[in-house]
C-alpha cells in the first residue's frame, strides 16, 4: 500500500488511512478501510484505477454511501470516494454532471434553470453515480426517465459513452449493476417547465419524505424492493 500512498501524495490526491466506514455510510456502521481516496477530477480517477488494477489491489467505489452496508471488520482495500468529483453544467435543456455530485444538487440546478423532469428524485440521498448504478427512483419517477447518456471508465481504462437505450434500466437495476466500471459522468435531458410548479412539486415530495424518513438519523434507507404489481 506504500506505493499507492506515494502516488496519492505525488499527484495531489486527498487520502485518509484507516478511514472508518461508519462515518461515510448512512447506516453509520462499518469498520475501517485500508485507505480512502477522494479524487476530484477524471485524470486522478483514471490514475488511481490504473494503479490499483495493475497492482491487483482490491478497491470499491462509494458515492454518498446511502445504499451500502459494511462489516465491523472493515474493508481490506482502497475505497474510492467520489464526493469531491462533483461538477455540473447546464446547456440548454441538458444537465451534464460528474458522478460524485449529489442528486439533490442536480435537482436544484434543474429548478434554478426552470427545467422539469427530476422532481421525483429530489430528496433521494445519493450521488448521481449511485443513482445511475441502481436506477434510483421515487414517487413514480426514476433516473431512467431523464438520463440520456453516461460516460464510464472501462476495465481497460478507456472512456466510453453509452446512451439511454444501451443502459438496460430496470427496477433498481442498470447496465452497471455488478460490473467493474467506474461511472464518470451523466447527462440528463430535461424539458422547459414552470419554475413555480417545479418548486411546489419538489417541496411537496420532500415534505412527504421527511414525514416518513428521519434522514438525520442512521438509516438503512430503502431496504426492500416492491414486489411485482
Ligand atoms: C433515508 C434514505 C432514503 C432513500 N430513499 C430512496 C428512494 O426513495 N429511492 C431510491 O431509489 N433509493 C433510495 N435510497 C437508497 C439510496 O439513496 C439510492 O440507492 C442511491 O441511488 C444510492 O446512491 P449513493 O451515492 O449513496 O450510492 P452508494 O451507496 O455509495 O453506492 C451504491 C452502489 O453504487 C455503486 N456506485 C456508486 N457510485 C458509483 C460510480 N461513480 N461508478 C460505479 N459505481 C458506483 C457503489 O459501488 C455501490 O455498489 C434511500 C436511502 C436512504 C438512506
Amino acid at each position: 500500500m506504500t506505493g499507492f500512498i506515494d502516488l496519492c501524495a505525488r499527484s495531489g490526491i486527498e487520502y485518509i488511512e484507516n478511514a472508518p466506514l461508519s462515518e461515510y455510510l448512512t447506516f453509520r456502521v462499518g469498520g475501517p478501510c485500508r485507505v480512502m481516496v477522494f479524487p476530484d477530477n477524471a485524470d486522478k480517477i483514471i490514475e488511481v484505477l490504473d494503479y490499483l488494477r495493475s497492482s491487483r489491489i482490491k478497491y470499491y467505489i462509494i458515492g454518498k454511501g446511502s445504499n451500502l452496508l459494511c462489516a465491523d471488520s472493515g474493508y481490506d482495500g482502497v475505497i474510492i470516494n467520489t464526493s469531491k468529483y462533483d461538477s455540473l453544467c447546464v446547456i440548454d435543456n441538458h444537465i451534464l454532471c460528474s458522478s460524485g455530485i449529489s442528486l439533490s444538487r442536480v435537482c436544484r440546478a434543474a429548478l434554478d434553470n426552470g427545467l422539469t423532469g427530476l422532481e421525483c428524485e429530489y430528496g433521494i440521498p445519493g450521488s448521481v453515480g449511485g443513482a445511475v448504478y441502481m436506477n434510483a427512483g421515487a414517487y413514480g419517477g426514476e433516473i431512467k426517465d431523464t438520463v440520456c447518456a453516461v460516460t464510464h471508465i472501462t476495465a481497460g481504462g478507456e472512456l466510453e459513452t453509452i446512451h439511454q437505450y444501451e443502459l438496460d434500466f430496470g427496477y433498481r437495476h442498470s447496465f452497471y449493476s455488478d460490473k467493474d466500471l467506474f461511472i464518470l459522468k451523466a447527462e440528463f435531458a430535461l424539458k422547459k417547465g414552470d419554475p413555480d410548479e417545479i418548486r411546489n412539486k419538489m417541496d411537496d415530495l420532500l415534505s412527504r419524505r421527511k414525514a416518513k424518513q428521519p434522514i438525520e438519523l442512521p438509516s438503512a434507507g430503502s431496504t426492500f424492493k416492491r414486489p411485482e404489481g
